[in-house]
C-alpha cells in the first residue's frame, strides 16, 4: 500500500461569487475516489511551466492519470483552429506533455481519460479531429450531456489489447466527447472502437502499461465494478513496476 497516483490538474476560474475571475486549482472529485477505491494514494498534480518542477511531480509518483478537460491546442498537431474546436489551454497542453513525458521515460503505468487520451495521442505524434461533425461515418451520440454514470454507447475491442483481458469483445460505456483521435500516434494501437468507427481507446505497444479511454470510467466506477476494475488493474501495473524499482 501507499502507492501515490499523480492526477493531473487544471485551473477554473470563478465566474461570480465574491472573486469573480479568481484562478484555482483542481480535479474532479471522482478521479480522486476511483483511485482510492482502487487502491492508490490520490495526489493532484497542479499545471505547471517549469520544466525541472514538472520533472519532480513525475519523479514523486508511482503512476499517472491524466485527466478530461479543455480540447487540445490544435497547433500542436500542426492544424489551425477551426470554429467547432473549444477554447484552448495552452499552459495546461505544455504541462502534461512534458509530465508525460518524463512519466513514461521513468517506466511508470499512465491511464489517460478523454482529453488524456487526446493529449497522449498528440504528446506522440497523433492527430484529432476538431469536432464529431467532421467524421462523415459517425452517426453515434457521442456526448450524452449528463447521467454521468450511466453507459450510454457499446465499444468493440481488439483481441489480444489489454482491455480485451478485461473485458472480452465488448463493453458499455459512458460519452462526452466532442473530438476524437484522427491518426493514431507512432507506437501506439487502437484497442477499442465504438460502432461508427471513432477510436475509443488506445493502448502504447510493449511491456509498459500506458493505456487511453475516450470515456470517462470515473464517473462510473462506483456503480460499475466493471470501470473500477480498469483502475484496478492501473493499479496492478503500479505495483509492479514501483516494486521492480525497488529491486533494481
Ligand atoms: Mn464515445
Amino acid at each position: 500500500m501507499g502507492f501515490l497516483i499523480g492526477i493531473s490538474g487544471s485551473i477554473i476560474v470563478d465566474q461570480g461569487g465574491r472573486f469573480p475571475g479568481y484562478k484555482r486549482a483542481y480535479v474532479n472529485n471522482d478521479y480522486i475516489e476511483s483511485t482510492a477505491l482502487s487502491g492508490g494514494v490520490p495526489f493532484v498534480l497542479p499545471v505547471l511551466e517549469d520544466e525541472e518542477m514538472i520533472k519532480a511531480q513525475a519523479e514523486s509518483i508511482d503512476g499517472l492519470i491524466l485527466s478530461g478537460g479543455q480540447d487540445v491546442n490544435p497547433l500542436l498537431y500542426g492544424e489551425e483552429p477551426t470554429t467547432k474546436t473549444g477554447s484552448p489551454f495552452l499552459a495546461r497542453d505544455q504541462s502534461e506533455q512534458l509530465l508525460l513525458k518524463h512519466v513514461i521515460d521513468h517506466g511508470k503505468p499512465v491511464l489517460a481519460i478523454c482529453r488524456g487520451l487526446q493529449i497522449l495521442n498528440v504528446a506522440y505524434g497523433g492527430t484529432l479531429y476538431q469536432d464529431m461533425s467532421d467524421i462523415k461515418e459517425s452517426f453515434i451520440k457521442h456526448d450524452q450531456y449528463n447521467n454521468t454514470s450511466d453507459p450510454s454507447h457499446s465499444i468493440m475491442i481488439k483481441d489480444g489489447t489489454r482491455l480485451h483481458d478485461l473485458y472480452g469483445n465488448q463493453a458499455l460505456i459512458n460519452s462526452f466527447h466532442h473530438q476524437a483521435i484522427k491518426d493514431v500516434a507512432p507506437g501506439f494501437e487502437v484497442s477499442a472502437w465504438a460502432k461508427d468507427g471513432v477510436i475509443e481507446a488506445i493502448e502504447k505497444q510493449g511491456n509498459q502499461f500506458v493505456v487511453g479511454v475516450q470515456w470517462h470510467p470515473e464517473m462510473m466506477a462506483k456503480e460499475h465494478t466493471s470501470m473500477l476494475n480498469l483502475f484496478k488493474l492501473f493499479m496492478e501495473h503500479v505495483q509492479q513496476s514501483a516494486v521492480k524499482k525497488v529491486i533494481i
